[in-house]
């Protein structure tokens, strides 16, 4: 007998032409995850399966496997050479600590001339005699002891099913632009859209001096913490001290940061485009503050005029958004007090109803396009590898 992980997969996301699609990207994802580790990685039908790792890189595996997106749940299984003999030895090994169990035998093999139910039995009648403290029920068990009967002569035999993240496989919805901050909610707006297939690029503002080094050096923090989901990031830093400068001498303070935020917008889009990313994610939430009003949402979501915006934690309580951080593990930086650059120039009384006249009004006094193309050009590219 020997110990394998036997990785299952969202079967309700399988179903048609896109199967395959799916099935070898998510295998190529975890492959990638698995990178100088000395394992065996295989897909038996409709699993994959791990094998011939060594005992002290075991629980490295299973928590490398707990951050691939598109695994529904992982379990340590046995696996034997199919035959009864084979079968009760691992079955006499078994320690039930429950006090009432059930077999469940599953027999893709039809020529094993047990039948599922005569072989449950059998291997119940076993488990029973060295665990004398359980009792079988079949109704209500607390603990199933899973027995699969493949057809390549090889049998599975476990207990425990770890479950896993879910979601679909990084990359099989294309790749997407975060606006990345180094506040807590959009490092976990990233987390959510990887979680759909989305591969990642992102984006982040930055207003040197007005803002330090510190806080830059947070948000290529924050990135390397979400890679280990979204895997490799690449991140576009884009200078905006100077457009911040102009809106702060030139235009309405109340309208400081709508249009702080009209600016960001139009970057990010044209950035995105450039780097071939379908769509735009942020971490705006409804109501949080001034420039997430329904008004202020609508006129950046205006600057974007060809890629959708995704807003995943558009409805979440900000307790909600901080228990994913503090799972994800970006918790801890994200809350590092430097300054981002939405707090620079902030005025006292930012408009939170704001009127496109005079937005327009205002983005009038701008140079608009060469301070975009002037950022845009003296971008600092930054490669998040794992
Ligand atoms: P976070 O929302 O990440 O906690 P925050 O609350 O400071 O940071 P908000 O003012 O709520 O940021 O901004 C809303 C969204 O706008 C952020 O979630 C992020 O997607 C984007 N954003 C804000 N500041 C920046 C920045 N400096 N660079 C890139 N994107 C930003
Ligand atoms: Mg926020």
């Amino acid at each position: 007998m020997k110990e394998v992980i036997l990785i299952r997969y969202g079967e309700i996301f399988l179903k048609g032409k896109n199967y395959s699609f799916f099935e070898n990207t998510l295998f190529k994802n975890i492959k990638r995850r698995f990178k100088g580790i000395n394992l065996s990685l295989e897909k038996i039908s409709g699993r994959f399966l791990v094998s011939n790792f060594s005992e002290q890189d075991k629980e490295l595996i299973i928590s490398k496997l707990k951050t691939v997106f598109g695994i529904v749940s992982i379990s340590l299984a046995y696996e034997v050479e199919t035959s009864l003999e084979n079968i009760s030895t691992v079955c006499e090994t078994i320690n039930i600590t429950e006090p009432t169990f059930k077999v469940e035998t599953k027999r893709a093999d039809k020529t094993f001339n047990l039948k599922s139910y005569e072989l449950s039995a059998k291997m119940g009648e076993i488990i029973l005699k060295n665990n004398p403290n359980t009792k079988v029920d079949v109704h209500n068990p607390q603990q199933i002891i899973f027995i699969e009967v493949r057809q390549n002569l090889r049998t599975y035999i476990f207990y425990n099913k770890i479950t896993c993240l879910g979601g679909m496989p990084v990359s099989t919805s294309g790749k997407a632009m975060l606006l990345l901050s180094g506040g807590i909610d959009s490092s976990v707006a990233g987390f959510l859209m990887a979680k759909r297939g989305l591969c990642l690029n992102a984006i982040h503002f930055y207003s040197f001096p007005y803002t330090s080094p510190q806080a830059k050096q947070k948000v290529i923090d924050l990135a390397n913490i979400i890679k280990k989901y979204t895997g490799d990031i690449r991140l576009f830093v884009v200078p905006f001290t100077k457009i911040q400068e102009e809106i702060h001498k030139n235009c309405d303070s109340e309208y400081m940061v709508t249009l702080v935020r009209r600016f960001m917008m139009r970057i990010a889009e044209k950035v995105a485009i450039q780097n071939n990313c379908s769509a735009l994610i942020t971490g705006e939430n409804l109501a949080q503050v001034a420039s997430q009003t329904v008004e202020s949402i609508t006129v950046t979501n205006q600057m974007s005029k060809q890629l959708p915006i995704f807003r995943p934690l558009i409805s979440f309580d900000k307790i909600e958004i901080t228990n994913i951080a503090e799972k994800i593990g970006t918790y801890e930086t994200s809350i590092l007090p430097y300054e981002d650059c939405c707090s620079v120039f902030l005025p006292e009384n930012p408009v939170t109803h704001p009127k496109i006249e005079k937005l327009e009004k205002n983005e009038a006094l701008l140079e608009v396009n060469e301070l975009i193309n002037e950022a845009i050009k003296n971008i600092e590219i930054i490669d998040i590898k794992n």
